[in-house]
């Protein structure tokens, strides 16, 4: 039987949004702040795929199409013959002319980006499926009669998914998701598969951890998950990671326990930031793609992802504390390096530590598929994480 904690990470997945339009903080205070400074787990909500552009309704033959503009770095190719529908948020008008905002979320498949058939692409086994950002990638969602314009009917259709009347909705966000459920795969079910698994799975795994009972009643220092929108594209926003929200809400925190800006210091120098986000697993069928020393595995614990560059914020003080944790918390550790000749990805850890002056280090669990539709990882993975972020929060 896979871990309770994997259960529950799972069955949170299936239950997202999918909006992916969010920042949060979640926090809980301590009296002795000062002293035991802010214990922060910052992770990202937000996962690369495909927005609706604001005049995206067109039709051709009877065809209806959204066209698309692409969020980050998803694999476009993943994104073909799936089930896929729209969520997110529109803004309208009420009853009384005030400015109102909603989220929205159809919930049956409602647009797909069919293949085209091998005997028109007859080189894709080789040459691998490429598709034409502007051209080829506008989703299907109607076959329209003759006197049915697409603008309209799509309106209408966003008004029947939200209940706000077509006249009165004045703007939109809206993401393209996957309909497929979550699911437990592998002969003992070890492993589990989802979207958005980057980086969902560590906003939850922080969250069990910070709502853990026992952790709460043994706290000392004040706690944060802090979840930030916008990593995927750079965290350039007023709500991602290089945004002032974090730093907003932990001078607020610190104003609260002391009036003395000597206080507000002195609790951030005692701080610690750990960025969780996914890293990458092994996959045997590409051995090329790892350096040799530092495969890192799915179900066998945390990776710690280092960069000479600091596209991790890791350096060997932060480290050294996370190990310590993970043995505390009898969780097993992994070390990852990127290869030299592939550009490196990055994670919010850089931007938030070294906007905020904190120490910092990153870790996540390791995965495949990043940035596929349709991700896995391991599901004793998820277990340790929680643990070690729960003793991280205890420390
Ligand atoms: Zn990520």
């Amino acid at each position: 039987m896979p871990p309770k904690a994997a259960n529950a990470a799972v069955n949170h997945l299936r239950n997202k949004s999918r909006a992916s339009i969010s920042t949060a903080c979640v926090v809980s205070t301590s009296s002795s702040t000062v002293e035991s400074g802010l214990r922060i787990v910052g992770a990202h909500t937000d996962s690369p795929g495909f927005r609706i552009r604001p005049n995206g309704a067109t039709v051709s033959d009877g065809l209806a199409r959204l066209g698309v503009e692409i969020y980050g770095g998803p694999i476009l190719a993943t994104f073909t013959d799936r089930d896929l529908s729209l969520a997110g948020r529109i803004s309208f008008l009420d009853d009384g002319k005030h400015l109102t905002h909603q989220l929205v979320r159809f919930n049956q498949p409602l647009l797909r980006l069919p293949n085209l058939a091998i005997h028109m692409n007859r080189g894709v086994n080789e040459d691998g499926l490429k598709l034409h950002k502007q051209n080829e990638l506008p989703l299907l969602f109607a076959q329209l009669t003759a006197g049915q314009l697409p603008k309209p009917y799509f309106l209408e259709l966003l008004a029947q998914a939200s209940g706000i009347d077509a006249t009165r909705i004045l703007s939109w966000d809206l993401a393209v998701y996957d309909t497929q459920k979550g699911a437990l795969w592998g002969a003992n079910q070890e492993f589990y598969a989802d979207s958005q698994i980057d980086n969902l799975a560590s906003c939850h795994a922080a969250l069990q951890a910070l709502l853990n009972d026992a952790v709460l009643n043994s706290a000392e220092s004040t706690l944060v998950c802090a979840f930030f929108d916008h990593e995927e594209i750079g965290s350039e926003s007023h709500i991602g990671a290089g945004g002032s929200f974090l730093a907003d809400v932990l001078q607020r925190i610190n104003a609260a326990a002391s009036t003395e800006r000597e206080d507000s210091a002195r609790a951030l120098a005692h701080s610690f930031l750990i960025s969780a986000d996914m890293a990458h697993a092994y996959q045997p069928n590409f051995p090329a793609a790892y350096d040799a020393d530092h495969r890192v595995f799915v179900n066998q614990g945390p990776v710690i992802k280092s960069n000479a560059n600091r596209r991790y914020s890791s350096e060997s003080v932060s480290i050294a504390h996370f190990i310590r944790w993970c043995e505390e918390a009898g969780v097993p550790h992994q070390r990852y390096t990127h290869r030299s000749d592939l550009p490196c990805g990055s994670t919010i850890g850089p931007i938030a530590s070294a906007k905020l002056g904190i120490r910092s280090v990153d870790v996540g669990c390791p995965m495949w598929a990043m940035h596929s539709i349709r991700e896995s990882a391991g599901v004793q993975d998820h277990d340790y994480m929680i643990r070690v972020l729960e003793r991280f929060f205890s420390d």
